[in-house]
């Protein structure tokens, strides 16, 4: 392509809503086959509600939410923020301060609140502590998590007492991106670290086919590579830090705008203002630039 020509490319890019780092982003944005999308963030919202408290006999709600909401104040996590502002409306009161918090990133948060050792994560997170779902909490998890809902387990001094409902929403311009994507011929996946269930609940809700769920953090990238070596020319559209190693791996990195620096800093495209719309925008747009002269 002539210099004029990717010039005039990456300027529309802008007006589109997509910053490109140079002009020769535009060369892999052309050859992608496969769109591998991150959920939280990306696909939906990312702005979590917490819309249920299920406990065990013997521990109220109130205390629930206020030991879980306290630990989980201190994370920047969605889920985290979500189970803080709701711990704070329901209980009406303000949440203390934990004595020790550490992020466990993929899993949960863990830490001390009020003298009790607490969990608040996936039950993969309990079960390192060898802390197991009673059957009345794994009944409210599978009810949760069917309905697209993912389910947050809480714990304090060794025994499981309660389960959390959170859900995003589905971005409103997400399905029509899927459409725009795979009439361009694209495969889209959805990849996240949360609960197949969730995930597959989203992925129909927009029309994705393919889900890669309960990812860690780290283990991203390698699923971006696996596809590189079945031999797809991979995009990647992140949002989070966690998805940082991803966009750098895939052959073109998308990050949101609206997400975090790290991702930002990782990808070779931004959309500017988070619309998922644009991703295709900025494969057609790199087509037609190239196309047109070759
Ligand atoms: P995603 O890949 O969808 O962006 P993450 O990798 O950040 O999600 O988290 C994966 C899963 O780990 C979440 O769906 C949730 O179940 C659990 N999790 C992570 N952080 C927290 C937290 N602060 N509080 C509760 N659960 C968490
Ligand atoms: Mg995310």
């Amino acid at each position: 392509a002539t210099p004029t020509a990717l010039m005039v490319g990456t300027g529309r890019g802008a007006q589109l809503g997509i910053l490109i780092k140079g002009p020769e982003v535009l060369e892999s944005t052309r050859r992608v086959d496969t769109v591998v999308l991150d959920k939280t963030g990306t696909v939906t919202t990312g702005k979590m509600t917490l819309l249920g408290v299920h406990t065990v006999t013997g521990t109220t709600e109130n205390e629930v939410l206020r030991i879980a909401g306290a630990l989980e104040n201190a994370s920047e996590h969605p889920i985290a923020q979500a189970v803080a502002a709701g711990a704070r409306e329901r209980t009406g009161s303000a949440l203390p301060t934990p004595e020790d918090f550490a992020n466990v990133p993929g899993l949960g948060v863990q830490g001390i609140v009020e003298g009790h050792a607490v969990l608040v994560g996936r039950e993969k997170l309990l079960a390192e502590w060898e802390i197991h779902l009673p059957e009345s909490l794994l009944t409210a998890k599978r009810e949760a998590e069917a309905g697209g809902r993912t389910a947050i387990a809480v714990a304090w001094d060794g025994e499981a007492r309660a389960v959390l409902e959170v859900a995003d929403a589905v971005k409103d311009t997400s399905a029509e991106a899927i459409k725009r994507l795979r009439a361009l011929g694209l495969t889209p996946i959805l990849l996240t670290g949360d609960n197949k269930a969730v995930a597959e609940a989203v992925a129909a809700e927009v029309g994705i086919d393919e889900v890669i769920a309960e990812v860690m953090p780290e283990d991203k990238v390698d699923v971006v590579k696996r596809l590189q070596d079945e031999g797809r020319s991979v995009a990647m559209v992140g949002d989070g830090v966690n998805d940082a190693a991803a966009l750098a791996q895939a052959d073109l990195g998308l990050a949101m705008g609206t997400g975090t620096d790290a991702a930002i800093e990782a990808g070779d495209l931004t959309l500017v203002r988070g619309d998922l719309r644009a991703a295709a925008d900025a494969i057609r747009l790199a087509r037609r630039t190239l196309g047109t002269i070759k």
